[in-house]
This record gives C-alpha cells, structure tokens and sequence, in this order.
C-alpha cells in the first residue's frame, strides 16, 4: 500500500492520477513543482500532502516537515478531500425537508387517508346539520 500510496503522491505532484482522472487543469504540476522547488532553495523543509475527494481530484498541499498535516482539506471542487485514495470522505447528505403532508404519506396509505378524510368531512356535516349557523 505504501508503494502504491507513493505512487500516486508522485503522480498528483505530476499533476496526472493512475488513470488520468484529474480534469485538465485542476492541478498544476508546474506551480506544484515550482512551489517545491522554492522551498527547498530556501532551505525550508517542505511536505508534499495528497488529497483525494470523492469526486476523483487529487491534488498535493504543501506544508512545512514538522507541521501537523490535517486528516482532511477542502477540495477545490467543495468537497471534503482525505489522504486515503480509496476512501475519500463521504459527505453527509443535508437533512431533506418534508412537509407535515408528506410524514403523513408516510405514515399511513392512501385508503387509509381517504377514510380519514371522509370520516372528519361526515363530523363536520353532522355538526352543521346539528346548528346550521355555525356556532356550536
Ligand atoms: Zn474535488
């Protein structure tokens, strides 16, 4: 796993992953090479980080050797990235809103709906028949 892991990091620094997934010009293998070589004529030790999003970008973050690397970073694209390639962080679905009616279709069929309904509309018939005014 190690192998292939520092494969991939070697290829995301290239800016290309196995199987040429990255879209074209999300990752700029110049600027990341570029950015690396800078520090290291500045004589700053320098990490290069892979992260990988469950979209299939992949790109590299640099941070200096003794920084403590984050578990994730945010994907250019928006998503969540992690540094397992066959695991990207899951994003959790937002809550989905649903109307009373809605939990009411879900809590009982349309045959039972419609006794409801024609039981609550033979109640409110009766009451009319019982005082026509409305007033009770
Ligand atoms: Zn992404």
């Amino acid at each position: 796993m190690r192998g292939r892991r520092l494969t991939f990091a070697m290829e995301a620094i290239g800016g290309v992953r196995a199987g040429g997934s990255s879209p074209a010009g999300f990752v700029d293998p110049g600027a990341q090479r570029s950015d690396i070589a800078d520090a290291q004529r500045q004589g700053v030790e320098r990490q290069g980080v892979v992260y990988w999003c469950a979209a299939g970008h992949s790109y590299c973050v640099t941070f200096a050797a003794d920084a403590s690397v984050p578990a994730t970073w945010e994907c250019r694209c928006g998503l969540p990235a992690g540094q397992d390639p066959d695991h990207p962080p899951v994003v959790a679905e937002p809550a989905v809103y649903r109307t009373p009616l809605e939990y009411l279709h879900e809590r009982r069929s349309d045959a039972d709906l419609d006794t409801i309904l024609d039981e609550a509309l033979q109640a409110v018939a009766a009451a009319r028949r019982r005082d026509p005014t409305g007033r009770q």
